[in-house]
């Protein structure tokens, strides 16, 4: 019944997109990877498949994914990092045994060691976490302005000034809440 597990966020930043697997942390929490399945289907669709995935793959999956949350977030308000936060990514990072490779078509590629190296693809995953925390590419740490979400996200617009981690759901509701509340507004002056 796979259809009844919730979607995946699709962003640009791998990093980011991982830690969007859990949403709305400051809501109604949503766990888009609830199964070793999902997690195998989320890999799948990044460019990170695997074979196969166990209970105990999935949990250092979802301690990596939350600290980089953890980090991300102390990086984004200029707070010093979570030295245990920093020890996991670094940890699954050493950890990793994936390699780079160049398609001839010129795009990169990941090669996992084995089929059921989960461990590979989330050493990727924290080496483009790191890479993101580090500041090394082009793009600012930000904090979601959903106050039931304040994920934190990859701002790489030009002017630095996005406000939301993903505009179709946090963005748009927002623009929803507003709109009622001004509608409201006006509804109740016009009484
Ligand atoms: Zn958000």
């Amino acid at each position: 019944m796979r259809a009844d597990f919730p979607d995946f966020r699709l962003g640009k930043v791998l990093a980011t997109s991982f830690t969007g697997t859990l949403s709305e942390r400051h809501g109604d929490a949503v766990e888009r990877i609830p199964t070793p399945h999902r997690l195998v289907d989320w890999l799948a669709v990044n460019g990170l498949a695997v074979d196969s995935c166990t209970p105990a793959q999935l949990d250092l999956a979802r301690e990596l994914r939350e600290s980089i949350h953890a980090a991300a977030t102390a990086a984004a308000i200029r707070d010093t990092l979570p030295a245990p936060a920093v020890q996991v990514i670094n940890d699954r990072s050493v950890q990793g045994r994936a390699a780079a490779i160049l398609t001839p078509e010129g795009e990169r590629r990941w090669r996992l060691s084995s089929a059921s190296r989960v461990e590979d693809a989330l050493g990727v995953i924290a080496a483009d976490a790191i890479s993101i925390i580090a500041g090394e590419r082009d793009g600012k740490l930000a904090l979601c302005a959903s106050p039931t979400c304040q994920a934190a996200f990859f701002d790489t617009s030009q002017s630095r000034t996005r406000k939301w981690c993903d505009m179709n759901t946090c963005g748009n509701r927002q623009k929803k809440a507003r709109f009622n509340a001004n509608h409201r507004k006006s509804t109740r002056s016009a009484e």
